[in-house]
């Protein structure tokens, strides 16, 4: 079958390439160092050279498969696993990365195994959960005796550091307090092991604000960016920090109008649920223009997600294949076959780049 030119997401990667040089830039402005996260992009290598060129000390995801295609890309910057190891994974972890974030003594313990038998020393950051409740040490007193074992007794780890994360489920905002506890919790441990830590990781684009405001812990050294240099939209919608300086349009999705009419706003007959068993009000605007365009759900997720940027234009609704516009107040005359743009935020780039419906187009 011919490769369909439609939906397709454009990726700009000279915008995206500015976007990784700014964070870095203003990051290393007070001494802190970036890991590159590339999940939000599903870690397409051609992205992910942008962060490599533009200055990321590692290049971090989730997922392993990701950092497998970066090296195999040819990508030479160290990899960074972020999400804590399964333990059905060890071996990969180990033979891919140099680093990865934990909060298991177990885990530790089967990476120092299998780092010994691959003959390689693994870096580990400890994790300290602050009360966002996903990953970390919540008692630190067990975080300490964790990391003081990996110091003296795991010999093929080496401890690089302590790390946090908030703003991910718990919806945590980065202060400056809560970075001051995690410099406390690496100060307790620096007091056990007689050294100090080579990284202090206090999170990911939520801490960009401390940059922004100049107010991070003197300390914190090392921070995990995605969103914040993928779309740089976040700062700005939730806490209304300035971008301009910034791409917010790295990404935008395309998909083609097949079918223009007139039609009623309100659906014609009893009211049941819709294609996911949920029943939506309907307001009745009487006859209205519409288009339907060949994109649905499973390629961007909510329709909350994606901005049509043509004015006068609003989504109605969608199902699994199909996005229904109203066209009644376009600026535009829409006739089928014409192509509709939209800005995307994070959580549909996420799906987009992960689709294999949707045509990657690099502009
Ligand atoms: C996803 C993730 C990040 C990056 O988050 P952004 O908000 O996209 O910057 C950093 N650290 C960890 C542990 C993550 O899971």
């Amino acid at each position: 079958m011919k490769k369909q030119g439609y939906p397709r997401v454009e990726i700009n990667l000279d915008y995206l390439k500015h976007n990784v040089e700014y964070v870095v830039g203003k990051c290393a402005e007070k001494g802190i160092e970036v890991a590159g996260v590339i999940k939000g992009t599903t870690g397409i290598p051609q992205c992910v050279k942008q962060f490599a060129d533009g200055g990321v000390k590692y290049i971090a995801s989730s997922r392993l498969e990701q950092l497998q295609d970066a090296k195999d890309f040819g990508i030479e910057k160290p990899l960074m696993l972020i999400r804590i190891p399964m333990l059905s994974e060890i071996e990969d972890v180990v033979r891919l990365t140099e680093l990865s974030l934990n909060s298991e003594m177990e885990v530790l313990e089967a990476l120092n195994a299998e780092a010994g038998k691959q003959g390689k020393k693994h870096k580990v950051i400890l994790m300290a959960d602050l009360g966002d409740l996903r990953e970390g040490f919540w008692d630190k007193e067990e975080m300490t005796e964790a990391a003081v074992k990996v110091e003296k007794e795991l010999e093929h780890l080496e401890l690089a550091g302590v790390g946090t994360n908030v703003g991910c489920y718990g919806s945590i905002l980065a202060t400056e307090e809560k970075l001051d506890e995690l410099v406390a919790v690496a100060e307790q441990i620096e007091g056990r092991i007689g050294r100090q830590l080579e990284l202090i990781s206090g999170g990911a684009t939520s801490s960009f604000m401390r940059v922004i405001d100049g107010d991070i812990p003197e300390r914190v050294n090392f921070l995990r960016i995605g969103e914040g240099i993928l779309l740089a939209r976040d700062l700005e919608l939730f806490y209304g920090y300035d971008m301009s300086e910034m791409h917010q349009d790295v990404y935008t999705l395309k998909a083609e109008v097949i079918e223009v009419k007139d039609k009623p706003s309100h659906p014609v007959g009893e009211i049941a649920v819709d294609a996911f068993g949920h029943t939506p009000e309907y307001v009745d605007r009487g006859i209205r223009r519409r288009a339907l365009l060949a994109i649905g759900k499973v390629d961007y997720g909510s329709i909350d997600e994606i901005f049509p940027q043509d004015e006068g234009v609003e989504i109605l609704g969608a199902s699994s294949d199909h996005t229904i516009l109203d066209i009644e107040d376009a600026k535009r005359d829409f006739k089928v076959g014409d192509i509709v743009s939209f800005g995307i935020n994070y959580a549909s780039v996420v799906y987009v780049t992960n689709c294999r419906n949707v045509q990657i187009v690099y502009v």
